[in-house]
């Protein structure tokens, strides 16, 4: 096993994407301990993970690039470092009409590259490493934990952090059952070799309406498809654009907080209909919202938590994850012109045929006999992360799992954690050396899915590994005598 010098103590970060990286750069800042991190991350890459890695002209980030802030005493940290590096330059359609930019989501992965760079040798006895590999298993051990990895020698961690976040999506059980293995149902929409072999006249049907559904039409508008594009997802709401101009609305109460899913979301369309009267955005509203995420999700307790998914979360989804307005022309664009057709309907059916894929859909509200056929040459799934099922998906949650070491939460979101980050065993005792970075502790954290949030839990994170750390160091410095 692979052993840090004995005064180093040994951090291990599973997941090398933003969350998982930005916490190594902050545990480097915060420490006073000397400290080896090894990040375990498959791509070539810390930093940019599903999000950022993609090299596809058409991915843009989903909010200005000054909205993008990693540190909130420089909150134009991204947008000042996208202007002066010569990213711009290279990118001019990343400025939009209202002076806000957009950059392609690779950007923002390398600036992440570059501050983890920055972090990685700048205090002498603290260092991160980049370990090219998957982990496969985690076991806890009489000091800390060993970490398994698919190549190379097991790791010891005296703390071990997990950031894997986003599984792909799981195809809907109709279609797993009957495409399932057809080279043309595309069931990661993240995979870089996504949409090769798709022709400009293909037709195609994307199940999910949300931000990756943008992305796809994005690409292959950009590649010259011309073919029909079908998109349907239950509800069939589409991702909202940005405000024209931005405009703060301070509407939030802390000591008001609504205790119920129900009176949320009377609160927020009052507060709707109230900004619209002064003439600002809903946007706003929903900006203030995202701001208090945390305390508004801690007021709700699990049943109201668990009736906010039910209901309101398909709402809160296609209002709070905007798109850049360059993929909302590109969307506008295709509806005009009938190449894109969105639609609130549920599937049926799913057939391979040897020429076409014929599935059946339902539309929404209507009898039986709206009842449609598509033939189509691709299905694309975009329904979103398969957070419901992680633990059992992924082999090193899923060794922590059978130690009971850990348990997916309540509502389906990923990990049960507590105010700490640290994972709760399923005897209910938290971990001390056992942290989640990122989207998998959204059930403790409510909001926590954008820049803003993640950064500040994973530089919250950083600070408690920190103090964890000395203290590890001093009792065993204590016990050498
Ligand atoms: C397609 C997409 C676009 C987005 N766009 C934006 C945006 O524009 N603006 C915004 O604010 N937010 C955006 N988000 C939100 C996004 O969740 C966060 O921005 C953030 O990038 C999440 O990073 P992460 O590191 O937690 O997760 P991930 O990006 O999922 O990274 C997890 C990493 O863990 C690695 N991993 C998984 N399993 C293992 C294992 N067993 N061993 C080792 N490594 C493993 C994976 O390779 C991956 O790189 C987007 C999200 C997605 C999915």
């Amino acid at each position: 096993m692979c052993r840090s010098s004995d005064s180093q103590r040994h951090a291990v970060v599973i997941g090398g994407g933003f969350s998982g990286s930005f916490f190594a750069a902050q545990l480097a800042v915060h420490t006073n301990v000397p400290v080896h991190i090894s990040v375990i991350e498959p791509r070539d890459v810390l930093g940019a993970g599903v999000a950022y890695s993609t090299s596809d002209p058409a991915h843009r980030v989903n909010v200005p690039a000054a909205r993008m802030t990693l540190y909130p005493e420089n909150p134009a940290d991204f947008d000042t470092w996208f202007c002066n590096s010569g990213e711009l330059g290279a990118d001019p359609e990343a400025l939009w009409t209202d002076g806000s930019a957009y950059p392609r989501r690779a950007a923002f992965g390398r600036y992440v590259a570059e501050i983890i760079a920055s972090r990685s040798s700048a205090r002498t006895g603290v260092s991160i490493e980049h370990i090219q590999d998957h982990a496969v298993a985690v076991e806890q051990t009489a000091h800390g934990y060993e970490v398994e990895r698919a190549h190379g020698a097991p790791l010891h961690a005296d703390i071990v952090v997990l950031a894997t976040s986003h599984p792909p999506p799981a195809p809907p059980r109709l279609v797993a059952a009957t495409l399932g293995g057809d080279p043309r149902l595309v069931s990661n929409p993240w995979d870089p070799t996504a949409l090769h072999g798709i022709a400009p006249e293909d037709d195609v049907a994307i199940i999910g309406t949300g931000l990756s559904m943008a992305d796809i039409v994005a690409s292959l508008d950009q590649r010259g498809h011309t073919g029909n594009i079908i998109a349907f997802s239950r509800r069939g709401l589409l991702p909202r654009g940005h405000a024209a101009c931005q405009v703060p609305f301070t509407w939030f109460a802390a000591n008001d907080t609504p205790d119920t899913a129900l009176a949320l979301s009377q609160l927020v369309r009052r507060k709707v209909a109230e900004a619209a009267a002064n003439g600002v955005p809903w946007q706003s509203v929903f900006d203030e919202l995202r701001g208090n995420g945390k305390k508004i999700w801690d007021r709700l307790g699990t049943v109201e938590r668990r009736r906010f998914l039910r209901h309101l979360r398909v709402f809160w989804d296609s209002h709070r994850y905007r798109i850049a307005p360059q993929i909302e022309a590109v969307l506008h664009r295709k509806m005009r012109d009938g190449t894109l057709v969105v639609l609130a309907a549920s599937l049926t059916h799913a057939r391979p045929g040897l020429d076409k894929i014929a599935l059946g859909i339902h539309p929404r509200r209507k009898p039986a006999a709206h009842y449609a056929q598509l033939l189509v040459d691709r299905v694309i799934i975009t329904t979103g992360p398969a957070h419901g099922t992680v633990v059992e998906q992924i082999p090193v949650l899923r060794s922590l799992a059978r130690q009971g070491l850990l348990q997916p939460d309540p509502l389906g979101l990923g990990v049960l954690v507590d105010g700490h980050g640290q994972v709760i065993a399923t005897n209910g005792i938290a971990a001390v050396d056992l942290f989640v970075v990122g989207p998998l502790a959204r059930e403790q954290y409510g909001e926590l899915m954008g820049m803003p949030q993640i950064s500040a839990q994973a530089n919250d994170v950083a600070m408690y590994a920190a103090s964890l750390l000395r203290e590890i160091a001093t009792t065993e410095l204590a016990s050498r005598g």
